[in-house]
Formats: structure tokens, sequence, C-alpha cells
């Protein structure tokens, strides 16, 4: 199997799975722009990466020529690295602290940018994890949208491991509801169609798309 043969059998189960416009995020981390490139030539352009530094050093020089490629940032920011972020991301998914939020802010006006932000949520408390408690999410959404300025289009969640991950889809929808955010990043290659029947409009997929 190729990565466009790969690619399509993603598209043919958004079909399948879903009803809704889903937004396939191919996350090319640890992938080469040789590699890449096949599925750009293709004509998609959503890629996710998921460490700051590595998306700079892989993208940075491309996407000067080539505007119309949306990139995702999927992994944990640190507060340092958003000057940085904001300049290459159009997508954040990992919005999951006050700090950052108001970092994002002052840097992307500073370039007049509008990042489309998902906020993160740690349903399993795990540590090694980002995103927020889904007990102070509503107050971190207003937090973000009111206080901050930021555009937050949507709520973001990995399921903990060795536990359903469609139990914790439904939860999430039923977050983003009650705060009024339309999209849902979830699912990845070992779970995007439970996502998809739940209703993700964004799924992030690497492995099933690039090899491992
Ligand atoms: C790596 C990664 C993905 C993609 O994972 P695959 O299992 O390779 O599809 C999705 N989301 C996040 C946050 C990731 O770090």
């Amino acid at each position: 199997m190729t990565v466009i043969d790969n690619f399509n059998t993603i598209l043919l189960n958004v079909k399948k799975y879903s009803k809704q416009e889903v937004v396939v995020v191919a996350v090319s981390k640890t992938f080469s722009l040789d590699i890449i490139n096949k599925l750009i030539e293709k004509g998609h352009n959503h890629y996710g990466e998921n460490r700051v530094k590595e998306a700079i050093e892989k993208w940075s020089s491309y996407l000067s020529r080539n505007q119309n490629i949306n990139l995702h940032l999927i992994g944990q920011l640190q507060s340092n690295k958003v000057k940085d972020a904001v300049k290459i991301f159009s997508y954040i998914h990992s919005v999951d602290l006050e700090k950052l939020a108001l970092k994002i802010n002052i840097e992307q006006k500073k370039i007049s940018k509008n990042i489309k932000c998902f906020i993160q949520v740690n349903f399993g408390k795990e540590k090694q994890k980002g995103g927020i408690d889904e007990h102070e999410l509503d107050e971190f959404v207003s937090f973000c949208k009111f206080e901050n300025d930021l555009n937050v289009i949507g709520l973001m969640c990995i399921p903990p491991i060795n536990e359903p991950a469609d139990f914790f889809f439904k939860k999430l929808k039923v977050l983003a509801e009650r705060n009024n955010l339309r999209e849902l990043s979830m699912g990845m290659s070992s779970d995007y169609i439970d996502a998809l029947k739940v209703g993700a409009t964004y799924v992030r997929i690497g492995s099933s798309i690039f090899g491992v």
C-alpha cells in the first residue's frame, strides 16, 4: 500500500461512517517532506505536527513558497515556544493553560494572525498528556474566548488507553455542545472510525497514512 492508497482508504471510511464534513489532518511527524510530498501533490493541504521545532525545520521554507498548506499543532505546547508556533501553524489543537491562551493572543496579534484553536480535554487526568480537567472546561473556554479573544473553534481529546474510546468521544461531544463549539478533533489511526460515528469533524491520522 502506498501513502495515496492509505489516504484513499481513510477518505472512503469518512464517507461511510460520517455524515459531516470532516478534515483529515495527515499527521506527518517524523516523516520527511519527500514522503509527505506525495500527498501534497494530490492536493491534500492539512498536516499535523507535534513538535514546534521539528515543524519549523521541516516546513518553514516550504510554507514561504506555498501558502495553501494548513499546519496543525497537535502536541503539547510550551509557553516559550508560542512565539514560534504562531508563526507557522494555522491551527493549535492543544490549548490547555491560561498562560498559553494569554501568550497565543499576544503573539498572534503582533503578526496579525487568527489561529483556529481547540481546547484539549484530559479525561483520564493523565499527567503525561496535556489537556484541561473536564470540570474546569467551561470556565476556561470563556476565559479563552472572551478575555483573550482567541478563535476557539472546538474541543480535542486523546482518550485514556485501555478504555473504550467511544465513551470519551461522546463525552467530548456533550461538552462541546454545552459550550457552543462546533468542531471536534478526535480520532487517531486506531480509533478514528469510532470518532467518525460519534461526529468528529477533525481526525488526526498518522500511521495509517504514512506507516510507522
Ligand atoms: C501522533 C499523534 C496522532 C496520530 O497518531 P496515529 O496513531 O499515528 O494515527 C494523533 N494525535 C496526536 C495528538 C498525536 O500525537
